[in-house]
């Protein structure tokens, strides 16, 4: 409990952006607070110790700086899951929407060489959990099992984690 109260106020909200009537949250004061940093990094680390993972998966482009710090406490490989046209060979894709039209994120078809890879695909916020949900997917597509989906904020007032939980466990450090 006291970890995520450092955790927490170490996370500032920022009003109307990138849109006016929007809060967003920023990550950025966690990440330059030595303590609260060590302190989510920690926290994941005893989480997963125990999962017996083989690939840690993040989300472009927050969910790569919690992803592979942790893959590499585990000792495991990132993967990373990209917005499209960022991934040099060949991809899966998957659409989907966006408040106004769509967007698409894509993964490499060979991004885990393990066979029946243990996977973790990491966040740093879930909304309405449309990005989530397509990443997801994409795991599915290329074969690996999706062990558990995680992220530091959950905008519980969205319940974009009911789609997710489709897919595998939804774990968030933070609800808001
Ligand atoms: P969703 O697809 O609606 O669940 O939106 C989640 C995606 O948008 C994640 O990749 C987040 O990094 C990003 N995102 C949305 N709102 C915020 C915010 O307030 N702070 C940081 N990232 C956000």
């Amino acid at each position: 409990k006291e970890d995520k109260k450092i955790i927490s106020n170490s996370i500032r909200d920022i009003k109307d952006f990138p849109k006016e009537g929007i809060v967003f949250k920023d990550i950025t004061t966690l990440l330059n607070n030595k303590e609260a940093y060590q302190t989510l990094m920690n926290h994941l680390e005893e989480r997963y110790n125990s999962y017996n993972l083989d690939y840690v998966a993040g989300i472009d482009s927050r969910g790569f700086i919690f992803g592979a710090a942790l893959a590499d406490r585990l000792k495991v490989g990132f993967v990373p899951v990209r917005k499209k046209g960022k991934l040099p060979s060949t991809t899966v894709c998957e659409k989907y929407e966006l408040e106004y039209g769509f967007d698409e994120v894509e993964i490499h078809l060979d991004a885990f060489p393990k066979a029946k890879a243990r996977v973790l695909l990491i966040d740093d916020l879930i909304a309405t959990g449309g990005t989530a949900n397509a990443a997801a997917k994409l795991i599915k597509h290329v074969n690996a099992d999706l062990v558990e989906v995680c992220f530091l904020l959950n905008l519980t007032f969205l319940d974009g984690a009911k789609k997710v939980r489709e897919h595998a466990p939804v774990y968030s450090i933070l609800d808001i």
